[in-house]
């Protein structure tokens, strides 16, 4: 396809990485980027981390400056919603009315916080941390508050109650399983992270749900458990997870199961259709079946695949998935899709906070979780990206070279 109209609606991650490989691919055609937040495309990982902490501001934070989606003839339509789909005519109609036909549609759209569904959700103080409005809302109240109830402890939980900590501010973070981060982590990182957390002041309760939040005048005040504890809080952040935005595709008739269903070339059931990033299912060798991944790295690396696709080069997608977060001194690396792992393997030491967990599945290299230890993270994407697995005898071996194999699987 080198011209027509390519819609991409959702100009996050993996829609502003779209439209940009786009042009890259030397499509010709016309390019149109469609967001519903008002700014310019944006990254979400410091939100959570630097931005939170006052190490950058929001001009920071842009994935590109303005000028290069006008250079790339990329037409930005920010603050705009789209209100349906109508595939039988190739069009999207927006909330003004307005209808643009396509001869290609991207489904970028993201995933939208998922709400505690309690009494006095509605409160003042009651605050998400997803878009970059959140952010801001949240670092503003900062300075003037000095309780924090988080609800979740998975990697918003955990990444706020790190910069909350170092403002000083009383944390204690609630999470209904036993533990945290159970969705990505294994047990032995989640100890790890939990004994961190609390070295550093903050307090976790697990096993507890959260039913109802208090409040004075419309402010919150506190967080009442289900055993009746009362936490005094000046804000409550809700970090449990996302939806994935899947009811534009649903409406319009696309399969949906968890996401918006792909096949291995991230096309849907229509052919000119394609969903891409967080609102995305798709079949991954590295899970064994259908996912749904929530990262940078799937958005970029599904992003540029599509665009490569209509310029003219398929491709399955087979990118090895990769995370990370940033809590005090942890540089949290995690590669593969470990969480059905039923042996970990150490490597390094936990003590000299630069260490691994090695993830197998019946003698099934997985991946690996990685503290501070960036060359065994590197090693195992590479491994894992040329099929190559390693034994958990072979991960247990301080004098197995990891580097050296990586190197050998590259060739
Ligand atoms: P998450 O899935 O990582 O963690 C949610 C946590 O909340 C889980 O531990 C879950 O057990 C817990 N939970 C669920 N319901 C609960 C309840 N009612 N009460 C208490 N705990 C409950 O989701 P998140 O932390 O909200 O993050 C949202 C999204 O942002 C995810 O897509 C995440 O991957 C992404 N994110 C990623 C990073 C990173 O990669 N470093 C950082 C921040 C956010």
């Amino acid at each position: 396809m080198s011209a027509g109209t390519v819609i991409i609606a959702g100009a996050g991650q993996s829609g502003a990485q779209a439209a940009v490989s786009l042009r890259q691919e030397g499509f010709e055609g016309r390019i149109v980027l469609i967001g519903d937040e008002p700014s310019l495309p944006y990254q979400r990982p410091p939100l959570s981390k630097a931005y939170l902490a006052g190490k950058v501001e929001e001009p920071g934070l842009l994935l590109r400056a303005e000028k290069v989606y006008a250079d790339q003839r990329v037409e930005l339509m920010l603050g705009q919603r789209i209100e349906a789909i109508d595939r039988a005519n190739h069009s999207i109609r927006l909330a003004s009315g307005a209808t643009i036909e396509y001869s290609h549609l991207v489904l970028a759209l993201g995933a939208r916080n998922r709400p505690l569904p309690v009494a006095g959700a509605e409160l003042k103080g009651v605050c998400y941390l997803r878009t970059l409005a959140e952010a801001r809302s949240l670092r503003e109240r900062l300075g003037s508050i000095s309780r924090a109830v988080v609800v979740g402890g998975g990697f918003i939980g955990l990444e706020f109650a790190a910069a909350a900590r170092a403002q000083g501010i009383e944390v204690t973070v609630v999470e209904a399983a036993a533990r945290p981060m159970s969705r990505v982590l294994s047990e032995q990182m989640s100890a790890y992270l939990s004994a961190k957390h609390e070295a550093n002041g903050v307090r976790i309760v697990v096993n507890r749900a959260v039913c109802r939040l208090l409040g004075e005048n419309g402010q919150l005040s506190g967080v009442e458990l289900d055993d009746g504890t009362v936490l005094d809080a000046d804000v409550a952040v809700i970090g449990i997870g996302v939806l994935p935005n899947v009811e534009l595709a649903e409406a319009a008739g696309l399969a949906v199961n968890n996401g918006i269903v792909v096949d291995d070339h991230l096309l849907t059931s229509d052919p000119a259709i394609s969903a891409i990033g967080d609102c995305a299912a798709f079949p991954s060798s590295f899970a064994g079946g259908m996912i749904r991944l929530e990262s940078v790295q799937n958005a970029v690396d599904q992003g540029r695949l599509v665009a490569a696709r209509l310029g003219g080069k398929p491709a399955p997608y087979a990118s090895v998935p990769w995370f990370w977060s940033e809590q005090y001194d942890v540089r949290l690396q995690m590669a593969g899709i470990t969480s059905s792992h039923n042996q970990a393997v150490v490597r390094g030491s936990a003590q000299e906070n630069a260490w691994s967990v090695f993830c197998f599945r019946d003698g099934v290299f997985l991946g690996a979780e990685s503290v501070n230890r960036s060359p065994d993270h590197l090693a195992v994407r590479k491994l894992l990206g040329a099929g190559i697995a390693i034994t958990p005898e072979q991960a247990a071996d301080p004098d197995y070279d990891l580097k050296q194999a990586a190197a050998a699987a590259g060739k």
